[in-house]
């Protein structure tokens, strides 16, 4: 058994993977042979990660607010708190706050046989991020 005392300081999601203030609680790292870790994300109102995608997929879990996610061709979707997203393997896609709202979510992540659990790409441009989300 390992307890992990709330001593593991914030981090702020630095601006190469994300526009605005995004702050990371880190939730699970497991030891070898495990390859799950997880992530309180904490997404101030219009911050959003880049384009990205993930070697083994994510999934996502809202806990607080109202968020956006898209994947690469299709419409922005709106998610709220008991949302939960399956970004599948190799998906490019993004996911963040809505323009006036808060958005936590917790994020599970596996990492590949590179422990590699994130593949960053562009930024979301304001044209994507305010294109009009699906009904
Ligand atoms: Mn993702």
């Amino acid at each position: 058994m390992q307890i992990t005392r709330n001593s593991i300081q914030t981090v702020k999601g630095p601006p190469a993977w994300f526009t605005g203030d995004v702050h990371i609680d880190a939730v699970a790292a497991a030891p070898a042979p495990s390859r799950v870790s997880a992530n309180l994300v904490r997404f101030a109102p219009g911050a959003r990660t880049h384009w990205h995608r993930h070697p083994l997929s994510q999934t996502v879990f809202v806990t607080e607010g109202v968020g956006l996610c898209q994947r690469r061709g299709g419409p922005v979707e709106v998610i709220r708190p008991g949302d939960r997203v399956l970004f599948e393997a190799d998906e490019e896609h993004w996911h963040g706050a809505a323009p006036g709202r808060f958005m936590v979510h917790l994020a599970i992540n596996e990492g590949d046989d590179e422990n590699a659990v994130v593949h960053w790409s562009t930024p979301v441009t304001d044209e994507e991020y305010s294109a009009p989300p699906a009904p």
